[in-house]
C-alpha cells in the first residue's frame, strides 16, 4: 500500500519516465504531489458557443475536431500544431504550442473541451493554447503550473489517483480547534478538486496557516538550534586598542553592537547575528572593529559585499583603518586577475592575509581559508539564508555577521531574519547633518543647477541621480548618459563631470568612484549603481530626476549617500509627476529621516502586492501563502507557534511528531546548502 511519503514512481500512472519528469517539477513523493497545489481553476461546465462568445475573454467551449493535426517546425524548441474543431455553431482553429504529448492524444472525430480565449475575427475565429480536457472531466477544474513534458490534465489524474491514499493530519489537535481549521484531508481534496467555492475557501485558509505556521515554528526550532558549539573563540577584547585607532569616537550604539558580537564570540557557541542600522549609522566601523579583534585572536575574517564597487571601497575603508598595525588585507573581486588571485589565495592559506574583502561569488567560489573565524555579509537583504550559510560551512563553524540597512518593516523583518540574533544601531554619528529634503518640478532646473554650483564653489560634490531607462520606453526621459552630454557640454562645462552607470566595466566604475572618492570629480551622473553602501562624506548634495520612478526605500538608499560628513546636505526630489500617490510617496521621504518607517510607510502605501518583489529574501519558498496578502494569519501563526513550543520545546511528543516532519521537509532545502 503507498501513502504519502511513498516515492512518486510507485504512484499507479506514473512510470520511470513520468516520474523523472515529476521530480523536475519538485515533486518526488506522493505528498509532494500533493503539495503540488493549482495554479487556478477553470469552469469548464459553463460552456459557450463559438458564434456566441465575445473576444478577450475565457470561456469554455466544447467541440469536435474536424481536422488531422498538422505539424509545424519553427525552429529549435518550437513547433506548432494546428487543427480545427466546430461545436455545432461555427469552427475555430486551435494551436497548441510545443506540446506534442498532449497533440498526439488528441484524436481527429473526438469531442472535448476547450477553454481559453477566443482571438482572430468572427468569421476566422481562434484559440491559442487552451487548457483541453476530456468531456466527462467538466466542472471546475484546478489547472496545474504544468511543464511542456507533464500536462496540467495529466498531474490532474494523477492527483486523483494520489488523493486515495490515507492523508494523516499534521497539526495538531489543538491548533485546528483553536483556529476554527479544516481538517488537512478535506483541504487537500478542496484545494485539487473544490466541491464548492465556500470549500475552496476552507481548504485554502487551512493550508495558508498551515504554511505560515510551519514556517515559524520552524525558524524558531532554528534559532533555539542554531547555539553550534565551535572551536573559534575570542579570548581577548581588544575593542579600547582598536578604539585608539579611529579618528572618531564610536557611538553608544555602534560599541552596544561591537559588545554583543564581542560576547557571543567569547561564549564557545558560534555567533549568529543580524547588525540592522539605517543608512549611515556606521555599520563598517563595527565589522572592522570585529574584524580587527578577530585578527587579533589569530583567526582569518572574511568580509562579502554585494558590487564589487563595495567590496572596492570597504578594502579602503578597513585597509587605511588598519594602517600600521600589522594586519594585513586583501581584496578578491571580478576584476581581480587570474595570476593576483592565484597569488592572494597562497598568502590567505599562508596565513599572510588576515582580512579577506570581496565580492560574493569570488570568496565563496574556491577560496580556502586558514582558521576561518568569522564571516560577514553587508548589505544583506540582498543575499539569501541559503548563500549566507555557504560562507559558514568553509571554516570550521566561524561566527557569522549579517549587517544590513533592512528596508523591511520590522515584523516581517523578524520572520525573515528569524533565525538570528538581533543588535539594532539606531543612533547616528554626532555633528550628522539632517539633509534638507525638497520636491519640486522640473520647470525649475536653472535653479537647481544654480543650488549645485553654489555647492560645488565652496568645494563641496554632488550626485545627479537618474532612473535606468528600458530602450523601448514610451514616455521620453533622459538617461544618465544623454543627461551627462547635455551638462557636461553646456551649464556644468567648467566643472569635472563624471558619469558611472550599469554598463560600465567594474573596472571603470571602480576607477570612476575612486576619483570621485579622492574629490577629482565634482559632480557625479549616475544611475542607482550608488544606491548601496558608497560613502563620500564630502557629498553634500543629491538631485534625484524623475523620483517618481524609485520605490520608496530606494529612495532613501540613494538619499543616505549624502549627509555623511559635517556638511549640511540637501536632496531635491525632482518630478513632474501630478498623481496623488506620487506626491504622498514624495512625501513620506520628505517627512522621514527613519529608513523603518519610511519602509513602513511604503507597505501602507503601496498595499500587500510585491512589497518584496523578487528579491531573494532567503525563506524558504512558500507555495500557497503570501507574507504580504496574508500577514494577519502570519501573526496568529506566530503566537500558535510559540505556544506549542512552550509545551514542547523540541517537538518530541507524539501529537507534534507530524508537524516536525513537517518543518524538517520544509527547511530541507536549506540544509542542504
Ligand atoms: P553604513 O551604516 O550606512 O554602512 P558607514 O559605515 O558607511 O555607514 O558609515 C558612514 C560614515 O560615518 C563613514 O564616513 C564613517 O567613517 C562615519 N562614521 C562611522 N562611525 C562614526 C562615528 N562614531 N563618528 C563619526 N563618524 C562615523
Ligand atoms: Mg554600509
Amino acid at each position: 500500500m503507498i501513502n504519502l511519503s511513498s516515492e512518486i514512481r510507485f504512484l499507479k500512472g506514473v512510470g520511470e519516465k513520468r516520474a523523472k519528469t515529476l521530480n523536475n517539477l519538485g515533486i518526488d513523493t506522493v505528498g509532494a504531489l500533493l503539495r503540488y497545489y493549482p495554479r487556478c481553476y477553470e469552469n469548464f461546465s459553463d460552456i459557450k458557443r463559438i458564434d456566441e462568445c465575445s473576444f478577450e475573454e475565457k470561456i469554455c467551449i466544447k467541440a469536435r475536431i474536424i481536422s488531422p493535426i498538422t505539424e509545424q517546425y519553427i525552429r529549435k524548441n518550437m513547433t506548432i500544431f494546428r487543427f480545427n474543431v466546430f461545436d455545432g455553431s461555427s469552427a475555430m482553429t486551435v494551436t497548441i504550442f510545443n506540446n506534442k504529448y498532449l497533440a498526439n492524444k488528441l484524436n481527429e472525430g473526438s469531442t472535448y473541451l476547450f477553454f481559453g480565449k477566443i482571438t482572430g475575427t468572427a468569421y476566422k475565429p481562434q484559440m491559442s493554447s487552451p487548457e483541453i480536457r476530456e468531456i466527462e472531466n467538466g466542472g471546475i477544474r484546478p489547472v496545474y503550473p504544468a511543464s511542456f513534458a507533464v500536462s496540467s490534465a495529466t498531474i490532474e489524474k494523477l492527483m486523483l489517483n494520489a488523493l486515495l491514499c490515507e492523508i494523516p493530519e499534521t497539526l495538531p489537535q489543538s491548533i485546528i480547534e483553536n483556529y476554527g481549521l479544516c481538517d488537512l484531508k478535506f483541504a487537500l481534496k478542496n484545494i485539487h478538486f473544490p466541491y464548492s467555492s465556500e470549500a475552496l475557501e476552507t481548504a485554502k485558509k487551512r493550508l495558508v496557516f498551515e504554511e505560515l505556521f510551519v514556517l515559524q515554528t520552524g525558524l524558531m526550532l532554528l534559532k533555539g538550534k542554531r547555539k553550534i558549539k565551535t572551536d573559534c573563540v575570542i579570548s581577548l577584547d581588544y575593542t579600547d586598542e582598536f578604539l585608539s585607532l579611529l579618528p572618531f569616537d564610536l557611538t553608544h550604539a555602534q560599541t552596544r553592537a561591537i559588545n554583543e558580537c564581542v560576547f557571543d564570540m567569547k561564549s564557545g557557541y558560534a555567533m549568529n547575528r543580524l547588525i540592522e542600522g539605517d543608512v549611515g549609522s556606521g555599520k563598517t566601523a563595527v565589522a572592522t572593529a570585529l574584524m580587527y579583534i578577530t585578527a587579533r585572536n589569530g583567526l582569518q575574517s572574511a568580509l562579502m559585499a554585494p558590487t564589487e564597487v563595495l567590496a572596492t571601497q570597504h578594502y579602503h575603508t578597513v585597509s587605511s583603518m588598519l594602517y600600521g598595525t600589522g594586519i594585513n588585507v586583501c581584496l578578491l573581486t571580478g576584476s581581480t586577475t587570474k595570476k593576483q588571485k592565484a597569488e592572494i589565495k597562497e598568502k590567505i592559506i599562508s596565513k599572510e592575509f588576515d582580512i579577506v574583502i570581496g565580492t560574493h561569488a569570488i570568496i565563496t567560489e574556491d577560496t580556502v581559508f586558514n582558521n576561518l573565524g568569522l564571516v560577514i555579509t553587508d548589505e544583506q537583504h540582498r543575499f539569501g539564508v541559503a548563500q549566507r550559510y555557504a560562507l559558514s560551512s568553509k571554516g570550521n563553524k566561524p561566527h557569522t555577521l549579517v549587517m544590513s540597512a533592512t528596508p523591511i518593516p520590522r515584523t516581517l523583518g523578524l520572520i525573515i531574519y528569524g533565525d538570528l540574533d538581533l543588535s539594532v544601531i539606531d543612533e547616528y554619528p554626532k555633528g550628522r547633518q539632517v539633509i534638507e529634503t525638497y520636491c519640486v518640478e522640473s520647470s525649475l532646473h536653472k535653479r537647481i543647477y544654480t543650488f549645485i554650483k553654489k555647492h560645488l564653489d565652496e568645494g563641496r560634490q554632488g550626485y545627479i541621480v537618474c532612473p535606468l531607462v528600458e530602450e523601448n520606453e514610451e514616455i521620453p526621459i533622459k538617461s544618465a548618459e544623454e543627461y551627462f552630454e547635455e551638462l557636461s557640454g553646456g551649464e556644468f562645462k567648467n566643472y569635472r563631470l563624471g558619469l558611472l552607470h550599469g554598463k560600465l566595466k567594474p573596472k571603470e566604475k571602480d576607477k570612476i568612484m575612486s576619483d570621485f572618492a579622492k574629490g577629482e570629480i565634482d559632480l557625479l551622473i549616475s544611475t542607482t549603481v550608488i544606491e548601496v553602501g558608497i560613502d563620500v562624506p564630502n557629498a553634500a548634495i543629491m538631485v534625484i530626476e524623475n523620483a517618481e520612478r524609485f520605490g520608496l526605500s530606494q529612495l532613501h538608499q540613494l538619499r543616505g549617500r549624502i549627509g555623511r560628513g559635517q556638511y549640511k546636505s540637501t536632496c531635491i526630489l525632482v518630478s513632474d509627476s501630478k498623481g496623488e500617490n506620487t506626491k504622498r510617496r514624495l512625501d513620506v521621504i520628505k517627512n522621514n529621516r527613519d529608513g523603518f518607517k519610511i519602509a513602513d510607510e511604503d507597505l501602507a502605501l503601496r498595499g500587500p502586492g510585491d512589497f518584496l518583489g523578487n528579491r531573494q529574501h532567503g525563506l524558504p519558498e512558500l507555495k500557497i501563502a503570501d507574507i504580504f496578502a496574508n500577514r494577519d494569519t502570519l501573526k496568529l501563526c506566530g503566537m500558535a507557534a510559540a505556544n506549542v513550543l512552550e509545551n514542547d520545546p523540541k517537538l518530541k511528543k507524539d501529537e507534534n511528531s507530524l508537524l516536525r516532519q513537517e518543518i524538517i521537509h520544509l527547511y530541507k532545502k536549506l540544509n542542504e546548502n
